[in-house]
């Protein structure tokens, strides 16, 4: 019985991951496979945001992914004009948007400046100072846009090397951390060429056990009051939702909060551009990696618009975004429903 799905949507909310702004030249990845297109990419987030406006039902909010602006910026001082650039193309439309942060954010700006920027959108949505965070500098909060649904942005670059004081505890226990795993002199190539072990590089991270007991605390007020969770995060913390290069660093950590909650839904990634897709049977999560901005051709398009309904989200993709339909895990009340 799939009722709920023939009205309208509860609400929709648009999603588009990185973006990855620089004004210089088209490019390549670093295994020189992928193009990438620095320029056309605000273009592209241009053609997500005239869509988004233009729908009958405008979304309720934009999930930005993470790595909004390239690294590059950081060499050619140019990181401020680059994220204004982005901003003020994102300021043409007054839809609110959550920024998520990743590792190119990090490489841009330090963890206490992207805090007091205008990508912590921790207060967007009825946050409050606080009340809705695991920690003084860790980037993470939640936020309910209509009853019952729940977002919740997580820091993935909580225990990194990126964006930290290299005299910082905090970086000396992440790099403790990834030395035990990554003997390179180059902490961005991989310690192996396959496998799990290849996310322990650089340019990736983890989720302090603050975080995760953040996290714990707020899924087990979901799960009373019988909420629908999402939870958003740079990096994809599903093996088979991704290439296990992009993988959080203890992602099975993550993974293991989840399973002991009934409320998560879904959880939506970006940092892996060839995107990616996983529904775990055995919790009824859907783990999405959203295909990356950056390395889409001009002449396409790469962003999703999530209509919400009781018993479900279904993603309508952009370009070469695929269409999916995200059914939620039923709960022992919807079966008492429908003996009704
Ligand atoms: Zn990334």
């Amino acid at each position: 019985m799939d009722g709920c799905a023939r009205g309208g949507p509860l609400f929709t909310f648009g999603v588009i991951a990185d973006i990855q702004y620089a004004d210089i030249d088209d490019g390549y990845n670093y295994s020189r496979t992928r193009r990438r297109y620095y320029r056309g990419s605000l273009q592209l987030l241009g053609n997500a945001q005239e869509s988004w406006s233009g729908s009958a039902v405008k979304p309720a909010f934009v999930l930005q992914l993470g790595d909004l602006i390239d690294g590059f910026n950081k060499c050619s001082g140019a990181s401020d004009r680059a994220l204004d650039a982005v901003l003020t193309q994102l300021g043409c439309s007054p839809l609110e948007v959550h920024h998520v942060w990743g590792n190119h954010e990090l490489y841009n700006f330090s963890r206490s400046s992207l805090l007091g920027s205008r990508l912590n959108t921790s207060l967007l949505g009825g946050g409050s100072p606080g009340a809705a965070r695991p920690g003084s500098d860790i980037y993470a909060y939640h936020f309910s846009p209509v009853p019952g649904f729940t977002f919740v942005v997580l820091d993935a670059y909580d225990v990194s090397l990126l964006g930290r004081e290299e005299s910082s505890e905090e970086y000396l226990r992440a790099r403790a951390l990834i030395t035990q795993h990554n003997h390179n002199q180059d902490l961005n190539c991989p310690p192996e060429c396959e496998g799990l072990q290849q996310r322990f590089t650089m340019f990736n991270g983890g989720f302090s056990k603050d975080q995760l007991d953040w996290l714990d605390s707020v899924l087990s007020a979901a799960d009373e009051k019988q909420q629908r969770v999402t939870i958003v995060s740079h990096l994809p913390v599903h093996p088979y939702s991704t290439c296990p290069i992009c993988l959080a660093w203890n992602f099975d950590e993550l993974l293991a909060v989840i399973r002991s909650h009934s409320s998560v839904v879904c959880v939506m990634a970006g940092h892996d551009h060839d995107g990616g897709y996983y529904h775990d049977e055995d919790t009824g999560v859907h783990h999405l990696t959203l295909e990356g901005v950056i390395e889409t051709q001009p002449d396409s398009n790469a962003f999703g618009t999530v209509s919400v309904y009781e018993d479900r989200m279904v993603l309508k993709g952009s370009g070469r975004i695929p269409d999916r339909v995200f059914l939620f895990p039923r709960r022992h009340s919807d079966t008492d429903d429908r003996a009704v």
